[in-house]
């Protein structure tokens, strides 16, 4: 068994878990979509999901609904990217569930940062009448490429 199986297995016991709490049915599609969400190790967006599962023949309905009872069931979890319900990404609870990126604004490039220092400094913070359950932080800036591409000099315009 490989170390993606076991995130499937332990994200499938969840879900199952909270299907038979509820009295649902369970369904392959769910399954499956599922057990495509857990060969990413980062966020997706819906629209990535629907063409990945577009390969499986699973609808889009059929996608959304079960990105809404695995979000209900905590096996995934949303993101809302810069406050927007629409700019929605998912992500499983069982993979790197706390994590830190770093997101150019010019290219749109996101990279996950280990920053164990910044990451203690986030879990030990405490709130008044709010239960923390996990956290998202993005840190906006301009990548290395991007940066030295603004730095080039314009070349200046044949007459
Ligand atoms: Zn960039």
């Amino acid at each position: 068994m490989t170390g993606k199986d076991t995130v499937y297995e332990q994200a499938l016991q969840k879900l199952n878990a909270y299907i038979d709490a509820h009295k649902m049915n369970r369904s392959p599609e769910r399954e499956t979509v599922l057990k495509r969400l857990c060969r990413f190790q980062r966020p997706v967006t819906t629209a990535e999901i629907v063409e990945l599962l577009a390969k499986d023949h699973i609808c889009r309905a059929t996608v959304y609904n079960s990105l809404r009872v695995l979000t209900q069931a905590e096996v995934l979890y949303e993101h809302y990217m810069q406050g927007s319900v629409r700019a929605k990404e998912y992500q499983l609870y069982t993979a790197q569930q706390e994590q830190i990126q770093i997101v150019c604004t010019r290219c749109g490039r996101k990279t996950l940062v280990h920053d164990t220092v910044l990451a203690q400094m986030v879990r030990n913070r405490k709130y008044n009448n709010f239960n923390p359950k996990h956290y998202a932080l993005y840190i906006y800036g301009e990548c290395k490429s991007c940066h030295r591409l603004r730095k080039k000099p314009q070349t200046k315009p044949v007459d």
